[in-house]
């Protein structure tokens, strides 16, 4: 790959409840509230990952020393600086400092588990589906707060009644039903399988709503529950210091999108492209069994996150590629529209580049297929 960057999209199912506080976990704080994002739906902020992640890279061997873990120096040392660790999450040296190759964005609920009269079901709304550019027919626009727009399993489960319940919530079932499915194809042409989203069951129980009921359902089935602090110099309980906290809910699937800047293009040659998804995603298999996120040491936050036994599929990535730059040749179009004339022959040429590289791929491949081709007719 000698792309820019990539652009990756990664689901993952909350194995544990997963609490990521506003302040940061401490012991004995009484109220435990959860980071919500601008649409007051919970989420697990890109610093969070970013932070967890490049521990659990260093557990998987990437970095050379104590100092590449942290990204900054310690008592003893300092960070390399060119290891693969230092080059995707970024580090500081006394005299100077690099951003990583790895930019991560927040986590955010894709399906919420809820439950209803038919069993359990999944829950999402218009807006979560345009944000993961699935093709608009799917997603429900305009879809009004009394209705909800079920799988066609679920239709036929309910045929009789015509509403479906959440809790105390009863919504009317709209006529015709949504068609996602695991084979649905998000912008790009990559299903959700080839992600490694694959549980059909899942989209069998699921339900769109509209954004407001999504934000109420979310917001009341939240894990809440009451502990004790216990005092860390005592390992008794603390008097009076009985505490709640929130948590996103076992069950939840999450998405995230993460973007893959190509060392070759900051002047980097000791790690390339595909070293740092490598090094990224190795940390990503730790996310299961180590967790995210506050109070691990009572079993919160395990997130499987899925389709990393994909990484190295070939096709899947050649579409990944030749869909982000579709994406940027897009996005050079638009700036076209409004740049002033001086700067149009320095996008042309930008545009012109990455044209060149769908037209490159494309005879490379071409050229593979041949040669197999050739193999296969002469058996
Ligand atoms: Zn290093």
């Amino acid at each position: 790959m000698n792309g820019i960057f990539e652009r990756k999209t990664y689901f993952g199912m909350a194995v544990d409840p997963i609490h990521v506080g506003t302040g940061g976990y401490t012991l004995g704080r009484v109220d435990n509230p959860i980071l919500r994002d601008f649409d007051g739906i919970p989420k697990i902020p890109g610093t969070s990952i970013e932070g967890t992640a490049r521990t659990y890279a260093y557990f998987q061997g990437a970095g050379k020393n104590q100092a590449c873990a942290k990204g900054k120096k310690t008592k003893e040392t300092q960070p390399c600086g060119n290891c693969s660790l230092c080059i995707s999450f970024g580090y500081a040296t006394d005299d100077h400092s690099k951003q990583g190759m790895a930019i991560f964005s927040d986590a955010k609920i894709l399906l919420f588990p809820v439950a209803s009269l038919v069993g359990p079901v999944w829950v999402t709304s218009p807006n979560k589906l345009k944000e993961l550019n699935i093709p608009q027919e799917a997603t429900g626009q305009n879809l009004e707060s009394e209705k909800a727009i079920l799988s066609t399993h679920l239709k036929q489960k309910l045929e009789k009644t015509g509403y479906i319940n959440f809790g105390w919530l009863l919504l009317q079932v709209e006529s015709t039903p949504h068609n996602l499915s695991a084979d649905k194809t998000l912008e790009g042409g990559i299903s959700f399988k080839q992600r490694g989203f694959d549980k059909q069951e899942i989209f069998d129980r699921l339900v769109i709503v509209s954004d407001a009921v999504l934000h109420q359902i979310v917001n009341s089935n939240l894990e809440v529950r009451t502990s004790v602090s216990i005092n860390p110099e005592t390992g008794a309980a603390e008097e009076g210091a009985l505490f709640t906290y929130e948590a996103i809910p076992r069950g939840t699937i999450l998405y995230f999108t993460m973007t893959y800047q190509n060392p070759k293009c900051f002047d980097i040659e000791s790690t390339d492209l595909n070293k740092v998804i490598s090094t990224v995603e190795s940390s990503f298999e730790l996310f299961e069994f180590l967790g995210v996120g506050g109070m691990g040491t009572r079993g919160f936050g395990k997130l499987k996150v899925v389709g990393l036994d994909k990484k190295y599929d070939p096709i899947t990535m050649a579409q990944i590629r030749a869909n982000n730059l579709r994406e940027q040749i897009k996005e050079i179009d638009e700036k076209l529209k409004t740049a002033p004339l001086v700067e149009h022959a320095k996008l042309q040429q930008e545009k012109a580049k990455k044209l060149q590289l769908i037209k490159e791929s494309a005879e490379e491949h071409a050229k593979i297929s041949e040669i197999y081709k050739s193999i296969s007719e002469k058996k």
